[in-house]
């Protein structure tokens, strides 16, 4: 589907995302044609910039991170339809200037009143912008076309902030306008958790308790914080991934079948879900928080988190975190979902593994099925996006000896065409209207209110455990799941 008359203001655009990410996301979608013609983009920031300056600086991020080739006469025509507005989120000058170029951009190329303003800017400048576009007037549509926030992660950072910002939002826009980007949703295996189970029949049937072992979900990282420590201090790994990131993955794994493929009936699936989710009693067994120490990596010492520029060295801030939750309803009652995410881990990987009972007999002696783990589903989402079968058949020779083998579906070798990054999808569902792939309002407070008890809880007892860096994770969380007799995978 390609994108009807509109255009994209980016608040931030010297920001590592606009640059890095989403600059190019808008080349890449004008090269496969998924950009009306007139197709604007506005850049507001507080650089003494010109239009020309902007393009250049545009030019310069699709040169080095777009995903397609650079084709001049693509180049061109985006070029043409580039703004730049130089200004502080306080400067009411600057808003009037915002809305003068709409309308020019309006009349000269056509964009018939249709703007997302991307908030690409730190979380405590969502509320001023969003007011500043209410009181210039930018929030509110001309009669038949259309405005939409989007705005990034954090969305607070509990449940009380995420009312509040919620509550900011929702005085300016209605839900249906604002598009929360949460980066997963817009993986081609994210999308595919739901093809696969909804879209097939054999899978379905074991999809429950009934067969059903436990589900992992692991998002792990290979780097430190970077230069990231005044984000990333006091937020932490729970915050920063599990509340949006994992727990929606986990929505996707457990949910029903949605009466039909829009926006409203996923947010009433995934809702229910998050819903029926039950913390464990004793929190104290049931999680695990860590923080990385010194270790090799890469072949290389690193430090740990506490000696990293600009970190407190007495901070309790987690860099893994590890929860044991469940999903109180008929299909899943008793099956644990392993939530786990850390930086400096062994490996860079997310995926979610549906791990299977045993099966419940063996005609054969135990020496043949001694080294044989449990069957598993596992879609990798990055990196190598594509899904695993495990299972155990036959080693070739007399004896009769089980071992696990794996069916693999790799993305790059089933599909020719590349996946689009994450990015690319989610702005063009913006522009669309096409609100499936992004969390509501609802959502982010219910997972919220699965994650602030956990933190509550270990801000009253005692500090991280330290791990390695380079290994997977403090060895706290080993026995958290040896206490279920279980262990986690080694991705
Ligand atoms: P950043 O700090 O690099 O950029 C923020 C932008 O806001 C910069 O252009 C800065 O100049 C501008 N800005 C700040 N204060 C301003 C003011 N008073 N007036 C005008 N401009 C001002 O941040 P980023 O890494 O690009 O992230 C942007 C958003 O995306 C944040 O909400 C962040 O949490 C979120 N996010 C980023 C990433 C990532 O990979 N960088 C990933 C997930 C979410």
């Amino acid at each position: 589907k390609i994108a009807g008359p509109s255009g994209l203001v980016i608040f931030g655009v010297t920001g590592d995302l606009a640059r890095k990410k989403l600059m190019p996301a808008v080349y890449d979608l004008a090269n496969r044609g998924l950009l009306p013609p007139g197709f604007s983009l506005v850049g507001f920031a507080r650089r003494d910039w010109e239009d020309e300056d902007f393009a250049q600086i545009v030019h310069d991020s699709v040169r080095e991170h777009a995903r397609t080739e650079f084709r001049e006469e693509v180049w061109q025509q985006l070029a043409e339809g580039m703004r730049f507005i130089p200004g502080d989120f306080g400067d009411d000058q600057a808003f009037k200037q915002l809305r003068a170029a709409v309308e020019e951009l309006d009349a000269s190329r056509g964009t018939s009143g249709n703007y997302a303003f991307y908030l690409s800017v730190p979380p405590k400048f969502f509320p001023k912008v969003v007011k500043q576009l209410k009181k210039h007037g930018l929030a509110d549509a001309p009669a038949g076309s259309w405005r939409r926030a989007v705005i990034e992660k954090p969305f607070g950072h509990n449940l009380k902030s995420a009312r509040e910002l919620n509550k900011v939002l929702h005085d300016v826009f209605d839900p249906e306008q604002v598009f929360r980007i949460d980066h997963y949703l817009g993986k081609e295996t994210v999308q595919n958790i739901l093809a696969l189970r909804f879209a097939n029949q054999m899978y379905e049937p074991v999809w429950n308790r009934s067969y059903v072992d436990h589900v992992q979900i692991t998002m792990a990282e290979d780097i430190g914080i970077g230069g990231r420590a005044g984000y990333y201090d006091g937020i932490g790994s729970a915050r920063d991934v599990i509340q949006n990131h994992l727990l929606q993955l986990m929505a996707l794994t457990a949910m029903e079948e949605p009466i039909a493929f829009d926006a409203d009936s996923l947010l009433t699936e995934k809702l229910k879900v998050l819903k029926s989710v039950r913390l464990p009693e004793d929190l104290g067994e049931h999680t695990v928080r860590g923080q990385y120490a010194e270790g090799w990596q890469g072949g290389a010492k690193v430090p740990g988190y506490l000696e990293e520029d600009g970190i407190d060295p007495t901070s309790k801030t987690d860099t893994y975190a590890a929860v044991k939750l469940e999903v109180d309803n008929r299909r899943w009652a008793g099956v644990p979902f392993y939530l786990r995410t850390g930086k400096r881990l062994g490996r860079r990987v997310t995926e979610i593994a549906v791990v299977f009972q045993r099966a419940p007999h063996s005609p054969f002696d135990s020496t043949a099925t001694e080294e044989l783990g449990a069957n598993a589903i596992v879609f990798r989402v990055q990196p190598d996006e594509g899904m695993t079968v495990r299972f155990g058949s036959k080693v070739p020779g007399t004896s009769m000896e089980i071992r696990d083998v794996s069916m693999d579906f790799a993305y790059g070798e089933s599909f020719t065409e590349s996946s689009p990054e994450a990015y690319e999808r989610l702005i063009l569902d913006v522009l669309l209207g096409d609100a499936n792939l992004f969390p509501r309002h609802q959502e982010v407070e219910e997972s919220w209110k699965i994650l602030d008890p956990i933190e509550e809880f270990w801000d009253k007892h005692g500090r991280p455990a330290q791990y390695a860096s380079g290994s997977w994770g403090p060895g706290e969380a080993d026995e958290m799941l040896a206490r279920d007799g279980r262990s986690w995978r080694r991705p």
